[in-house]
């Protein structure tokens, strides 16, 4: 098999290399003497990268074109995050386990490890521990409802940095030397400012358009197409990219933002929107349908986002695009694009709809494919 490593992947490497070689630096006298405890050590190096995967998870949602960068766009960026907070979680149930099994075989009383109130100093970081786990055990097990796991996702973030803080200020391994203290506290820092940036200054700070809306077109039963223009600069974004959406007024806008591919060609300066019907949001939205026409509403647009276009695949001529349902909106940009890009190449989209009326945009698809620059089936 041919593994290329991405920028993820050195990011990741590098961030647990130097982890790992200040955690040695911190033990060299007992590394070098071979009197280190293997299950000291492996609860040490647990909990230290712990620390750092979770330090990542939160700057893999940062909502910045810097962070796509390292993590290879949002969408990307998103589901390495799922994978980086598993690690993070995994890594700190391992961290408790270790430490119980080291002091079990010292003789010690595994409270120490396990109950808060055990020692002279009130653990936090042990409370913190059991809080994230069960967080943890409740998100990847799929135990909640999606809208309270959005509810309590930032409170994860939170629960580490907490906890990195209290653990960091014990008498312990991070405390006794101090390349390492510094270490943890470039981590702590780069981890809080990703968590505020994220939970408070986003909205406010982040790459903000506003649009106004031109048309909203219900396209059959469950989809509405939103039709916009800038009001004032315009958002250049490359066909396949998506943004989040807030429309000021509605139920929910300032709790969370929610995503949409862009199903326009970057080529136009009226900026389209395709939305299914499947919750509050998007019921909210089909609603705006029947604005009448004098009627205007102003849009933030928070973007553009993502790495899923064919600018990124470059040397590759000969793609294949497979999209279903609503999953067909960044191909409707990337094909609309297509129809004046100048650019030559062989694709196949294929594209799978429930009936026949639920593909809406299939005569557009066709239009578009006729006119297009690449030899598209
Ligand atoms: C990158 C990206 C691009 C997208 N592009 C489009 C697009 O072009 N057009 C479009 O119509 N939609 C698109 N979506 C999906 C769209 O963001 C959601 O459908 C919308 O936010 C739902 O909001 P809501 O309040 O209406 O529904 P909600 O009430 O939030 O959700 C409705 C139902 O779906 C479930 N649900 C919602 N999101 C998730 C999730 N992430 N994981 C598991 N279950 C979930 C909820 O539990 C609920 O049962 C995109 C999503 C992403 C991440």
């Amino acid at each position: 098999m041919n593994f290329r490593p991405t920028r993820f992947f050195w990011l990741v490497a590098t961030t647990l290399l130097i982890t790992t070689v200040l955690w040695a630096g911190a033990n060299q006298d007992s590394l070098l003497r071979a009197s280190l405890s293997p299950w000291r050590a492996l609860a040490q190096l647990a909990g230290l990268w712990s620390t750092s995967t979770a330090i990542l998870a939160l700057l893999s949602i940062v909502r910045s074109s810097a962070m796509e960068f390292f993590f290879g766009g949002l969408d990307q960026a998103v589901r390495l995050h799922r994978k980086l907070g598993l690690a993070a979680l995994l890594l700190q149930g391992g961290h408790v386990l270790f430490m119980t099994i080291f002091l079990a075989s010292r003789g010690v009383s595994v409270a120490l490890a396990l109950v808060p109130e055990a020692s002279n100093v009130r653990r936090l970081d042990i409370v913190v521990a059991y809080a994230l786990l069960l967080l943890g055990a409740l998100a990847y097990g799929r135990w909640l409802r999606h809208e309270w796991w959005l509810r309590l996702h930032r409170l994860i973030g939170l629960l580490f940095l907490a906890g990195i803080v209290s653990a960091s200020t014990l008498n312990g391994v991070t405390q006794a030397f101090e390349p390492l203290r510094t270490w943890v506290v470039i981590l702590f820092l780069l981890g809080s400012v990703a968590w505020i940036y994220q939970a408070f200054l986003f909205r406010a700070y982040g790459p903000r358009f506003r649009y106004q809306l031109v048309t909203a077109t219900l396209r059959n039963h469950d989809i509405v197409d939103l039709l916009m223009r800038p009001t004032d600069k315009r958002m250049m974004y490359l066909p396949g990219a998506f943004v989040f959406l807030r429309v000021p007024g509605f139920k929910g806008s300032n709790r969370e933002l929610h995503p949409f591919s862009i199903s326009s060609s970057p080529n136009e300066r009226e900026l389209r929107l395709s939305c299914r019907r499947v919750g509050d949001y998007t019921e909210q939205l089909a609603t705006l349908a029947s604005l009448a026409p004098n009627q205007t509403r102003d849009l933030d647009l928070y973007g553009p986002f993502g790495a899923f276009t064919p600018h990124h695949y470059a040397p590759y001529r000969r793609m294949i695009w497979i999209g279903a349902g609503i999953g067909i909106t960044p191909f409707l940009s990337m094909v609309a694009f297509e129809r004046g890009n100048q650019d030559f190449r062989r694709i196949w989209l294929y594209y799978a709809a429930r009936s026949p009326e639920d593909a809406v945009y299939d005569q557009e698809l066709k239009d578009n494919i006729a006119r297009a620059d690449s030899l598209i089936d």
